[in-house]
């Protein structure tokens, strides 16, 4: 018998590289090229630090009620977390407790497994189409919870609204998750239907359309009923998940929608550009909604153009996953950023 013989083994998610490398371009992980809104940088600059020695509100009213007031959803249906990491992963606590498997699709974000397995709820991946589309019918079996995003990542493709108010109509008995981390970018929210369904969580986070990966902010939207238990489940975890500046600065960050909707429009021009030139070097892609853009050379592997990219100077993320091997996942930066990668990539497949 040995210590070890009680200690929870898990398989952790491997996040992006972090690199401390000055001059980097740095396209693994989908943070903003922009700056947040200037309000940040002000309220920052406010923030007395003496009032660190206080334990911030449990409540985080002051992001909830920004937050509230700019989706003009009650402050009873809105949950805040530390960035929507957290918020998945308290819903996953809360909300999928049944024998029968949660169901995602096999290829998405791939922290949904390893939260299942810490947690110790079943899953089942629903295998995507040849296109990387969802399929509805693959989620219509039983099952004891969904969750997707959308647009679904690495493959950036958007489903409608229908598509999505199908599977929760179908779906009455167990909590589907929208995961929309990546909404802001050209997708429509399906945030109206909570509404309508009480079972319909949307997970949304400031981490890349509003350039704060680096706070830790995430939130959710749902029914009254539903967001009341994912608050059971935090306070019976951790009262103080946000701490003081987060709420202070995330309140802020919502104050100037103009720049926000200056800095999506950006980056969706962006990406739209770099996905022309792409196809002329020879790049198949899905037709990415998202701050990035997932391509595959037609005759080169992934790995080889990743290593030749990091040689470079410029990283990409990509898996040694069935079906995505050869495909990087490319963040969408600033156009002079984007200009060096495809000059680096024209070298590369020259
Ligand atoms: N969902 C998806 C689909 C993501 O790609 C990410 C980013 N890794 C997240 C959620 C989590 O983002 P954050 O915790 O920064 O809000």
């Amino acid at each position: 018998m040995s210590w070890e013989d009680n200690v929870r083994r898990v398989v952790p998610y491997t996040p992006g590289e972090q690199p401390r490398i000055k001059n980097l371009i740095k396209l693994n992980t989908n943070e903003c090229p922009y700056p947040p809104a200037p309000q940040v940088a002000e309220k920052l600059k406010s923030i007395n630090y003496e009032d660190l020695r206080l334990y911030p509100d449990p409540q985080a009213s002051a992001l909830a009620s920004a937050i509230s007031g700019y989706y003009h959803v009650p402050m009873d249906q809105v949950f805040v977390g530390v960035g929507s990491d957290d918020v998945i992963s308290m819903a996953f606590m809360a909300f999928f407790n049944s024998d029968r498997p949660i169901l995602f699709p096999d290829v998405t974000y791939s922290f949904y497994d390893v939260w299942a397995n810490l947690h110790g709820i079943p899953f089942e991946r629903v295998p995507l189409d040849c296109d990387f589309k969802l399929v509805r019918e693959g989620f219509l079996k039983e099952n004891g919870g969904i969750i997707f995003p959308n647009p679904n990542a690495p493959t950036g493709i958007y489903e409608d609204i229908s598509f999505v108010e199908d599977i929760v109509k179908n779906n009455p008995d167990v909590v589907v998750i929208v995961d929309e981390a990546y909404i802001d970018f050209g997708g429509k929210s399906a945030l109206p239907l909570i509404d309508k369904y009480e079972n319909l969580l949307i997970v949304q986070t400031f981490s890349k359309s509003r350039a704060m990966a680096g706070m830790r902010i995430g939130y959710a939207f749902g029914s009254k009923k539903l967001i009341g238990y994912l608050q059971d489940v935090k306070f019976s975890f951790n009262s103080y998940t946000m701490n003081r500046p987060s709420l202070e600065v995330g309140a802020a960050a919502l104050q100037d929608d103009e720049y926000f909707k200056d800095v999506c429009g950006k980056i969706i021009k962006t990406r739209e550009r770099v996905k022309g030139r792409l196809r002329e070097l020879g790049f198949d892609f899905t037709d990415s909604m998202a701050n990035f853009i997932f391509a595959r050379h037609r005759t080169i592997p992934g790995k080889d153009i990743a290593g030749d990219l990091r040689l470079k100077g410029i990283i990409v993320r990509r898996w040694d996953a069935d079906r995505i091997s050869d495909y990087l996942r490319i963040s969408i930066g600033t156009d002079e950023e984007m200009d060096k990668l495809l000059i680096a990539l024209k070298e590369i497949v020259a």
